[in-house]
């Protein structure tokens, strides 16, 4: 009960990319590339087991983003031709590659690298992959039509990425879908159908994670404008509950979410964010055990998974170190006490 995880993302060391940044630049190039990511990623086990993390991930070291990073290797994109997209709802704007032709995986994407790290723990270990419905929101499409229409045809890649990685004995492979709290009509319509194409016939558990974002400037302007309580969950939450994903991660932790929300997912797995993902302050044990007991009210132990808010990646290396050690010493905490 109680298994300590994060969102997946860790922030990169400064020697690997420039720090604090998101689509920060490598400082390496070829195999010299490959095998700091490596490192880097083995830095990242070696600190989350000595937290006692239960299940861990290679925090995204191989990736530029959490989205580019896996488009960099479908065919279909065109990545010269840039197209201004009002992102999460007209939230920020930015000039994102065109889907011009048919999509398609010519190779593996994570395969290596997830066989890298499932080597190097021997823990529970989690492989996370963009969402259909966030991927479709961060890249123009000029050939499908239908934002649905082109969504199924990346859950159809993300699916065979996903077997190849559950095959190499990777646990929980999770779908960060940030859009999903953004277009909540579109989750019921197409986005969890998108999300079932995209785990068929896995044998791993399967989680999506759902949040307010990353705690930069946009979105904290924008987690102003949504009142005293965020509800944007509850919209969606019945649909997910009454899905055949395993776990759903919410934000939990200095956010405005009524935690009673989690009674419309009785029965999922919750991975539930007991830190923020504020760059300037680590929570302390005591904090993250007062997040846990106020989440257990509403769900029992062996349901409930303390996480991250979200990736961790734009954050301070040791801000993050501190922060993951605070998830596993809170919840130890509330374990001694039960
Ligand atoms: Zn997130």
């Amino acid at each position: 009960m109680l298994l300590t995880t994060t969102v997946g993302s860790l922030p990169k060391p400064e020697w690997l990319a420039e720090p604090e940044k998101l689509w920060a630049a490598w400082r390496f190039e070829g195999e010299e590339l490959a095998r700091a990511k490596e490192r880097a990623a083995t830095e990242w086990l070696a600190h989350q087991e000595a937290a006692g993390l239960d299940i861990v991930t290679d925090g995204e070291m191989f990736r530029t983003h959490f989205v580019h990073g896996f488009l960099e290797h479908i065919q279909g994109i065109d990545w010269k031709k840039k197209t201004p997209m009002g992102i999460r709802d007209n939230r920020y704007t930015v000039d994102v590659p065109t889907v011009t032709g048919p999509l398609s995986r010519p190779h593996s994407v994570h395969l290596e690298e997830a066989r890298f790290v499932r080597k190097a723990t021997r823990r529970r270990l989690k492989f996370t992959l963009p969402g259909p419905m966030t991927i479709c929101d961060t890249i123009a499409d000029a050939h499908y039509g239908r934002r649905s229409d082109m969504a199924m045809a990346f859950a159809e890649i993300l699916n065979a990425e996903a077997r190849e990685l559950s095959a190499i004995g990777v646990d929980v492979i999770q779908f960060d879908e940030p859009a999903f709290n953004v277009f909540m009509e579109d989750v019921k319509e197409w986005g969890i159908a998108a999300l079932h194409r995209a785990v068929e016939g896995l044998d791993c558990k399967t989680a999506v994670h759902i949040c307010y974002g990353y705690g930069i400037e946009e979105n904290l302007r924008w987690k102003d404008t949504l009142g005293s309580e965020w509800r944007q969950y509850e919209e969606i939450f019945p649909a997910l509950n009454a899905s055949r994903i395993n776990q759903v991660s919410l934000e939990c932790a200095e956010s405005r979410v009524p935690l009673s929300l989690m009674s419309l997912l009785k029965d999922k797995e919750l991975m539930v964010g007991v830190v923020a993902v504020t760059p300037d302050r680590v929570e302390t044990p005591e904090e993250v055990a007062r997040v846990i007991r106020r989440a257990l009210d509403h769900v029992d132990p062996e349901r409930l998974f303390p996480c991250s808010n979200c990736g961790m990646a734009p954050i301070p290396y040791e801000t993050a170190l501190g922060k993951i050690k605070s998830i596993a010493a809170g919840t130890a905490l509330v374990k001694k006490a039960l």
